[in-house]
């Protein structure tokens, strides 16, 4: 078996194996040790897509890893990748949603809330089955009457490498792994071949060093933190 298969293994025995209980708040040194029994946790997620040449791939590369993530999808992107994204849910990641058009949530009236959302939502679910998918609006941006409405978590991010700005893989990949420690969320974008490239030089980086990838649900689970409808996630640790 070799080092890469190894790692991808630790991270699932570990995470099998740990406590699903919260726990007591840990010091910055224990946190940097790295151990089998304790891992430090990291989820990727990827917002904008799918989009078949880059998001295909990218699923490709995670599963070769074994190293789930989060994907937030634009719903008016699923028609004509439907198949996507149900490799995606069949290859344990977790699905969101991002808009059906790529708007800002702040707002929004009831009426348009639910064409972006509501309408997204029903395409994921046509698709997936039911279930609980999750919100990461676009910009970060929401207020607080869309945080009612939207029935389940909202997912911000806490590593943000600007992978849109100008698509130079050797330094999203820096500005990730330099920047990154347990419990982060990691924003980056499926719709660009260079984030999906780098992504997963993020993954074979940090895996090297212990780290495991889960998806947002499975990082708060594992960290005992109980998912609240319109409340914001950034960093769970
Ligand atoms: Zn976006």
């Amino acid at each position: 078996m070799n080092r890469k298969k190894l790692g991808a293994l630790a991270c699932v025995l570990a995470l099998v194996c740990a406590l699903p209980a919260p726990e007591p708040a840990r010091s910055a040194d224990a946190r940097a040790e790295v151990t089998m029994d304790d891992p430090p946790l990291v989820a990727l997620t990827f917002d904008d897509g799918p989009r078949s040449s880059t998001t295909g791939p990218l699923l490709d590369g995670l599963a070769l890893r074994e190293a789930p993530a989060t994907f937030f999808l634009v719903g008016n992107r699923i028609s004509g990748n439907e198949e996507l994204v149900r490799r995606m849910a069949a290859e344990g990641h977790q699905v969101g949603i991002h808009t059906y058009d790529h708007v800002e949530l702040k707002g929004l009236s009831r009426k348009d809330f639910d064409l972006q959302v509501g309408k997204t939502r029903a395409l994921i679910t046509g698709l997936l089955g039911d279930g609980n998918y999750w919100l990461r609006p676009p910009y970060g941006l929401i207020d607080e009457k869309a945080r009612n409405w939207c029935g389940g978590p909202v997912v911000l991010w806490s590593v943000d490498p600007e992978d849109w700005k100008d698509k130079d893989v050797d330094r999203v990949v820096a500005a990730v792994v330099e920047n990154v420690s347990d419990g982060d969320i990691i924003l980056l974008h499926d719709l660009f071949p260079s984030s999906s490239q780098a992504a997963l030089r993020v993954v074979d980086t940090l895996q090297a060093r212990g780290y495991c990838f889960v998806t947002v649900e499975q990082l708060m689970s594992q960290r005992g933190v109980v998912p609240e409808a319109g409340a914001q996630y950034r960093k769970i640790n």
